[in-house]
C-alpha cells in the first residue's frame, strides 16, 4: 500500500511562548491569543519586553528567575488603576503608602540568593505579594512577614486566589523574623534599615544568604548580600537603591 502525505494544513496550528502568548494559525490567519492569566495581548508583549529589556537585558541570567519573571502575572498584584502601568520599569504605588518594586530590583535581589529551587526563603515586607510569588517558583517554601494587617490581608487572599501554595504570609514585624519557621536558607529584606537586625542573622543557617537593601529611609541605600559565616554576615555590596524604610509597629 502507498503512503500518502497530505499536503492540506491543519486547520488551526498552536505555537505558544510558555506563560506569554499563543499564536494561532487559523486557516490562513495568524491570531495572538491571550494567555490563561487574563492577559491582554499588549499586557503579554509589555510582559515579554519588560524580561527581555529591563532584566535580562541588564544582566540578570539566572534561567529560573527569567522564567518566574515572565510566568508571575504582575498585573494582577497592582491596584486596578494602575494595570496598564503593571509591566512599566519602575515601582508602583500598592496603598498604605507602600510601593511594589521595580522588576529588575525585583530579580536582580531573588537572583542574588541564588536559589536552586528546595529552600526555605524568609521574607521581610510582603507588600503586594509579587516578589514572594516570584521567589516561590525558584524556591522550597516561602515565608513572608508584613507590617501592615491590611496589605498582609491582601497579599494573602491574592497568593491563595493564584494557586502560590507555597507562600505562607504572616502579619507582625519584620524587623524580628519568623522564630518559629527558622532556620531560613536565605532571607530577603523588601525595605530599608541602617542595620540588618539581629533576629535575621540568628534565623539565617549557617552558609545562607541575605539580601537587602541598607541605608537611612531618605538618605542613600545600597542593596547588600551577606553570607553567614562562623555566625556572622560576610557583607558584599550590589548597588544602590531606594527603598521605603522598614518600621516598627
Ligand atoms: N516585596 C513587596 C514590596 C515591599 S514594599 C512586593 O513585592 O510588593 C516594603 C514593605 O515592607 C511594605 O509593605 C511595608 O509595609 C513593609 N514593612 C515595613 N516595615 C516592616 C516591618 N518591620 N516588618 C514587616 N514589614 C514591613
Amino acid at each position: 500500500m502507498k503512503a500518502t502525505v497530505s499536503r492540506r494544513r491543519p486547520l488551526v496550528s498552536i505555537f505558544c511562548v510558555p506563560a506569554t502568548a499563543c499564536l494561532l494559525l487559523v486557516g490562513q490567519y495568524l491570531v495572538l491569543a491571550a494567555p490563561a492569566d487574563g492577559l491582554s495581548q499588549e499586557e503579554a508583549i509589555a510582559r515579554r519586553r519588560m524580561v527581555e529589556v529591563q532584566i535580562r537585558g541588564r544582566g540578570v541570567a539566572d534561567a529560573c528567575i527569567l522564567a518566574a519573571m515572565e510566568r508571575v502575572p504582575r498585573h494582577r498584584f497592582v491596584p486596578e488603576h494602575w494595570r496598564t502601568r503593571a509591566y512599566d520599569d519602575r515601582p508602583l504605588p500598592i496603598g498604605g503608602e507602600q510601593t511594589i518594586s521595580q522588576p529588575y530590583v525585583v530579580a536582580a535581589m531573588s537572583e542574588a540568593l541564588g536559589l536552586r529551587g528546595t529552600e526555605r526563603v524568609l521574607e521581610i515586607g510582603t507588600g503586594s505579594g509579587y516578589h514572594a510569588a516570584v521567589l516561590s517558583e525558584c524556591a522550597g517554601r516561602v515565608f513572608t512577614v508584613e507590617i501592615k494587617p491590611e496589605l498582609a490581608l491582601t497579599a494573602a487572599k491574592r497568593l491563595l486566589g493564584l494557586g502560590y501554595k507555597r507562600v505562607r504570609v504572616r502579619e507582625g514585624d519584620g524587623r524580628l523574623g519568623w522564630r518559629s519557621r527558622a532556620p531560613y536558607d536565605a532571607v530577603v529584606v523588601t525595605a530599608a534599615s541602617p542595620r540588618v537586625p539581629q533576629a535575621l542573622v540568628e534565623q539565617l543557617r549557617e552558609g545562607g544568604v541575605l539580601v537587602m537593601p541598607l541605608g537611612e529611609p531618605s538618605g542613600s541605600q545600597v542593596l547588600v548580600r551577606g553570607v553567614k559565616r562562623h555566625g556572622r554576615l560576610e557583607m558584599s555590596e550590589l548597588m544602590p537603591v531606594a527603598f521605603v524604610p522598614l518600621v516598627g509597629p
